[in-house]
Protein backbone atom coordinates (compact mmCIF):
# COMPACT_ATOMS: atom_id res chain seq x y z
CA UNK A 1 0.00 0.00 0.00
CA UNK A 2 1.48 3.41 -0.92
CA UNK A 3 0.09 6.04 1.33
CA UNK A 4 0.82 9.86 1.38
CA UNK A 5 0.77 11.71 4.73
CA UNK A 6 -0.19 15.28 4.55
CA UNK A 7 0.77 16.94 7.58
CA UNK A 8 2.12 19.99 9.09
CA UNK A 9 2.96 19.28 12.26
CA UNK A 10 6.42 17.55 11.57
CA UNK A 11 6.83 15.67 14.79
CA UNK A 12 3.39 13.86 14.08
CA UNK A 13 4.04 13.35 10.59
CA UNK A 14 7.05 11.60 11.50
CA UNK A 15 5.37 9.30 13.88
CA UNK A 16 2.93 8.66 11.39
CA UNK A 17 5.59 7.99 8.60
CA UNK A 18 7.54 5.83 10.80
CA UNK A 19 4.37 3.63 12.12
CA UNK A 20 3.21 3.14 8.48
CA UNK A 21 6.37 2.15 7.25
CA UNK A 22 6.59 -0.84 10.12
CA UNK A 23 3.51 -1.75 8.81
CA UNK A 24 4.88 -2.16 4.97
CA UNK A 25 3.15 0.32 3.94
CA UNK A 26 4.89 2.93 1.06
CA UNK A 27 5.12 6.48 2.92
CA UNK A 28 5.64 9.85 1.81
CA UNK A 29 5.44 13.12 3.68
CA UNK A 30 4.57 16.67 2.22
CA UNK A 31 4.57 19.21 5.16
CA UNK A 32 1.70 21.56 3.74
CA UNK A 33 -1.35 21.55 1.18
CA UNK A 34 0.42 22.64 -1.87
CA UNK A 35 3.21 19.98 -1.36
CA UNK A 36 0.58 17.34 -1.28
CA UNK A 37 -1.09 17.89 -4.18
CA UNK A 38 2.03 17.75 -6.49
CA UNK A 39 2.98 15.14 -5.01
CA UNK A 40 -0.48 13.07 -5.77
CA UNK A 41 0.08 14.55 -8.74
CA UNK A 42 2.94 12.61 -9.60
CA UNK A 43 2.49 9.56 -7.62
CA UNK A 44 -0.73 7.19 -7.73
CA UNK A 45 -0.84 6.72 -3.49
CA UNK A 46 -3.50 3.94 -2.46
CA UNK A 47 -4.82 6.59 0.39
CA UNK A 48 -3.94 10.30 1.79
CA UNK A 49 -3.87 10.55 4.64
CA UNK A 50 -4.69 14.36 5.05
CA UNK A 51 -4.85 16.51 7.71
CA UNK A 52 -7.45 19.16 7.60
CA UNK A 53 -5.85 22.00 9.46
CA UNK A 54 -3.22 22.90 6.87
CA UNK A 55 -1.21 25.78 5.76
CA UNK A 56 -0.97 27.08 2.29
CA UNK A 57 -3.49 25.40 0.71
CA UNK A 58 -6.31 23.98 3.10
CA UNK A 59 -6.99 20.50 3.70
CA UNK A 60 -10.89 20.82 2.66
CA UNK A 61 -9.45 22.33 -1.06
CA UNK A 62 -6.72 19.20 -0.99
CA UNK A 63 -9.51 16.69 -0.42
CA UNK A 64 -11.69 18.16 -3.33
CA UNK A 65 -8.70 18.59 -5.70
CA UNK A 66 -7.88 14.85 -5.15
CA UNK A 67 -11.68 13.65 -5.81
CA UNK A 68 -11.46 15.21 -9.19
CA UNK A 69 -8.30 13.33 -10.13
CA UNK A 70 -7.92 11.12 -12.70
CA UNK A 71 -7.54 8.17 -10.60
CA UNK A 72 -8.68 9.55 -7.13
CA UNK A 73 -6.93 7.95 -4.15
CA UNK A 74 -9.26 7.48 -1.07
CA UNK A 75 -8.97 9.70 1.60
CA UNK A 76 -8.53 9.69 5.62
CA UNK A 77 -8.85 13.38 6.97
CA UNK A 78 -7.31 13.88 10.19
CA UNK A 79 -9.70 16.59 12.06
CA UNK A 80 -8.47 18.91 15.12
CA UNK A 81 -12.10 18.05 16.48
CA UNK A 82 -14.12 14.97 16.73
CA UNK A 83 -17.40 17.76 16.10
CA UNK A 84 -19.91 16.39 13.84
CA UNK A 85 -20.29 19.13 11.36
CA UNK A 86 -16.42 18.79 10.94
CA UNK A 87 -17.32 14.93 10.32
CA UNK A 88 -19.76 15.53 7.52
CA UNK A 89 -18.41 18.23 5.47
CA UNK A 90 -14.90 16.56 5.27
CA UNK A 91 -17.08 13.27 3.86
CA UNK A 92 -19.36 15.25 1.68
CA UNK A 93 -16.07 16.71 0.04
CA UNK A 94 -15.20 13.14 -0.80
CA UNK A 95 -13.29 12.05 2.20
CA UNK A 96 -13.65 8.38 2.50
CA UNK A 97 -13.07 8.17 6.73
CA UNK A 98 -11.90 10.37 8.99
CA UNK A 99 -10.28 10.29 12.14
CA UNK A 100 -10.51 12.99 15.46
CA UNK A 101 -7.07 13.72 16.80
CA UNK A 102 -5.83 12.33 19.32
CA UNK A 103 -5.48 9.14 17.96
CA UNK A 104 -3.66 6.28 18.45
CA UNK A 105 -1.07 5.03 15.95
CA UNK A 106 -2.82 1.72 15.78
CA UNK A 107 -5.87 3.04 14.91
CA UNK A 108 -5.12 4.82 12.13
CA UNK A 109 -3.04 1.65 10.52
CA UNK A 110 -6.92 0.03 11.52
CA UNK A 111 -8.48 2.21 10.00
CA UNK A 112 -6.03 2.25 6.71
CA UNK A 113 -6.49 -1.69 6.23
CA UNK A 114 -10.11 -0.94 6.16
CA UNK A 115 -9.48 1.38 3.04
CA UNK A 116 -7.71 -0.61 1.52
CA UNK A 117 -10.14 -4.00 1.65
CA UNK A 118 -13.18 -1.48 0.86
CA UNK A 119 -13.76 -1.26 -3.25
CA UNK A 120 -12.79 2.35 -4.49
CA UNK A 121 -15.79 4.83 -4.27
CA UNK A 122 -17.81 4.32 -7.78
CA UNK A 123 -17.82 7.70 -10.00
CA UNK A 124 -20.60 7.30 -12.45
CA UNK A 125 -19.40 7.79 -15.71
CA UNK A 126 -18.69 11.26 -17.88
CA UNK A 127 -21.66 11.77 -20.31
CA UNK A 128 -20.16 13.36 -22.94
CA UNK A 129 -21.89 14.46 -26.75
CA UNK A 130 -19.91 16.60 -29.09
CA UNK A 131 -18.14 19.12 -26.91
CA UNK A 132 -20.36 18.91 -23.78
CA UNK A 133 -19.93 17.11 -21.09
CA UNK A 134 -21.73 16.40 -17.71
CA UNK A 135 -20.56 14.79 -14.68
CA UNK A 136 -23.48 13.33 -12.67
CA UNK A 137 -21.75 13.10 -9.69
CA UNK A 138 -19.96 16.80 -9.32
CA UNK A 139 -22.68 18.15 -11.02
CA UNK A 140 -20.96 19.52 -13.19
CA UNK A 141 -20.88 20.69 -17.29
CA UNK A 142 -18.55 22.03 -19.26
CA UNK A 143 -18.48 22.75 -22.93
CA UNK A 144 -15.05 23.09 -24.98
CA UNK A 145 -13.58 22.58 -21.39
CA UNK A 146 -15.21 25.77 -20.29
CA UNK A 147 -17.29 25.48 -17.68
CA UNK A 148 -21.20 26.42 -17.72
CA UNK A 149 -23.37 27.92 -14.61
CA UNK A 150 -26.28 26.28 -14.90
CA UNK A 151 -29.38 25.94 -12.66
CA UNK A 152 -31.03 22.58 -11.10
CA UNK A 153 -33.69 21.99 -14.01
CA UNK A 154 -31.32 23.11 -16.58
CA UNK A 155 -28.88 20.20 -15.71
CA UNK A 156 -31.50 17.47 -15.07
CA UNK A 157 -33.02 18.34 -18.27
CA UNK A 158 -29.72 18.12 -19.97
CA UNK A 159 -28.65 15.13 -18.16
CA UNK A 160 -31.76 13.20 -19.12
CA UNK A 161 -30.89 14.43 -22.86
CA UNK A 162 -27.48 13.06 -22.77
CA UNK A 163 -28.73 10.20 -21.36
CA UNK A 164 -31.29 9.13 -23.85
CA UNK A 165 -28.36 9.07 -26.41
CA UNK A 166 -29.33 10.76 -29.61
CA UNK A 167 -33.39 9.71 -28.38
CA UNK A 168 -36.17 11.79 -28.79
CA UNK A 169 -37.52 12.71 -25.26
CA UNK A 170 -40.54 14.19 -25.33
CA UNK A 171 -41.88 17.64 -22.77
CA UNK A 172 -44.04 14.83 -20.70
CA UNK A 173 -40.78 12.99 -20.10
CA UNK A 174 -39.00 15.27 -18.86
CA UNK A 175 -41.21 17.04 -16.57
CA UNK A 176 -41.33 13.48 -14.93
CA UNK A 177 -38.00 13.07 -14.64
CA UNK A 178 -36.92 16.37 -13.50
CA UNK A 179 -39.40 18.28 -11.78
CA UNK A 180 -41.40 16.56 -8.75
CA UNK A 181 -44.76 15.54 -8.47
CA UNK A 182 -46.15 18.71 -7.20
CA UNK A 183 -44.55 20.48 -10.42
CA UNK A 184 -47.14 22.48 -11.87
CA UNK A 185 -47.70 20.21 -14.67
CA UNK A 186 -47.12 22.47 -17.97
CA UNK A 187 -44.77 21.69 -20.33
CA UNK A 188 -44.30 25.23 -20.77
CA UNK A 189 -42.13 25.15 -18.45
CA UNK A 190 -39.66 22.44 -19.99
CA UNK A 191 -39.63 24.65 -23.21
CA UNK A 192 -38.36 27.34 -20.38
CA UNK A 193 -36.25 25.73 -19.25
CA UNK A 194 -34.41 24.35 -22.97
CA UNK A 195 -34.48 27.99 -23.64
CA UNK A 196 -32.67 28.91 -21.10
CA UNK A 197 -30.34 25.80 -21.57
CA UNK A 198 -29.50 26.94 -24.71
CA UNK A 199 -28.86 30.39 -23.99
CA UNK A 200 -26.27 29.05 -22.04
CA UNK A 201 -24.80 25.95 -24.04
CA UNK A 202 -24.47 29.30 -26.83
CA UNK A 203 -23.58 27.88 -30.56
CA UNK A 204 -23.61 25.92 -32.16
CA UNK A 205 -27.45 24.60 -31.34
CA UNK A 206 -27.05 21.51 -29.22
CA UNK A 207 -30.57 20.52 -28.81
CA UNK A 208 -33.01 19.75 -31.31
CA UNK A 209 -36.86 20.12 -31.14
CA UNK A 210 -38.23 17.66 -32.88
CA UNK A 211 -41.89 19.36 -33.93
CA UNK A 212 -44.61 17.45 -31.54
CA UNK A 213 -42.56 15.11 -29.83
CA UNK A 214 -40.09 16.51 -27.97
CA UNK A 215 -36.18 17.12 -27.62
CA UNK A 216 -33.10 15.82 -28.39
CA UNK A 217 -29.18 16.24 -29.07
CA UNK A 218 -28.06 14.46 -32.16
CA1 LIG B 1 -2.43 20.96 11.04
Amino acid sequence: MRVLVVEDESDLAEVIARRLRREGMAVDVAPDGRAGLLKAAVVDYDVVVLDRDLPEVHGDAVCTELVRSERPPRILMLTASGEVGDRISGLDLGADDYLAKPFSPGELVARLRALERRPALAHPPLLRRHDVELDPARRHVTRGGHPIDLGRKEFGVLEVLLRADRAVVSSEELLRAVWDENADPFTAVVRMTIMGLRRKLGPPALIETVTGVGYRIP
